[in-house]
């Protein structure tokens, strides 16, 4: 299905919502998540990791292709298309073949040229929208070299996740925003929509209203939000993932200071 976000996307009420679990840990999770998430929201897309790009090993790496119907049957039930990982051409097929609407390149991804290359290459000819989080370093030509890769490949529908930047310690980012860097790539490339991931730079419950209100203030399209219905005994990112309800809550308590673009 083409979906044109980048087009598109300025058309949503601000923000664009992203939501759903860190990982797809299990079928009745994801679709009780999406549920739930439809049921005190309007989320634009839902999200869920099927391959987890995990720092340690024996770390909870995704359940797999396994997972991928699970989640794209959980979006069918709320009417809302879905988006998950990919990190490489394997990933790609089996992604597009089971109905994902949306794939997104991962910061771990982002930073590797070859394997961006070879999901640009297996992306080719397809009309899927792609977005790309920043590579988990800050460097912005790095960030652009890949949304370059999937220009030159035909891919055209991009979007881009600002996720933050990794350091060795921080007392309160789990990875710093950098937020000139964003805005750097607005500037560079100005058709690609910029969401904000305050899952993944704030690391903590507490800390993702203010990432999130940074983001609207700075006039980002949207905000992805990891929501899941336990998030204590989720199987990945348990700090940061919010309910449903306190999703809503967040939402609510945004204030939207600059008019829609
Ligand atoms: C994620 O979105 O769950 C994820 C692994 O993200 P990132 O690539 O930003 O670390
Ligand atoms: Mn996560």
């Amino acid at each position: 299905m083409k979906l044109d976000l980048q087009n598109n996307l300025k058309k949503y009420k601000r923000p664009f919502l992203i939501a759903g679990p860190c990982s797809v840990e299990s079928e009745e999770q994801v679709m009780n998540v999406a549920k739930a998430i439809a049921a005190e929201t309007k989320p634009a897309l839902i999200r869920g990791g099927i391959w987890k790009p995990r720092t340690r090993p024996d770390s909870f790496e995704g359940v797999g292709a396994i997972g991928l119907p699970w989640l794209v049957n959980a979006g069918k039930e709320i009417g809302v298309p879905v988006t998950t990982e990919v990190a490489n051409a394997k990933h790609v097929e089996a992604a597009l073949k089971a109905g994902v609407d949306v794939l997104w390149v991962g910061a771990r991804t982002t930073v590797n040229p070859f394997a961006v290359q070879e999901i640009a290459d297996a992306i080719k000819g397809t009309e899927i929208t792609v977005m790309v989080k920043n590579p988990i370093n800050p460097d912005l030509m790095l960030w652009i070299g890949a949304f370059e890769r999937l220009q030159k490949a035909g891919i055209n529908d991009l979007v881009a996740i600002h996720r933050g930047f990794s350091v060795y310690k921080h007392p309160r980012y789990r990875n710093v925003p950098n937020w000139e860097i964003p805005i750097g790539l607005t500037e560079e490339m100005p058709d690609i929509p910029v969401i904000c991931d305050p899952s993944h730079i704030s690391g903590r419950r507490d800390g993702l209203l203010n990432v999130a209100q940074k983001a609207m203030d700075l006039n980002f399209a949207g905000l992805m939000i990891e929501t899941h219905n336990n998030p204590d005994k989720a199987w990945s990112d348990a700090e940061q993932q919010i309910t449903p309800i306190q999703l809503k809550e967040l939402l609510n308590q945004l204030v939207l200071r600059k008019a829609n673009i």
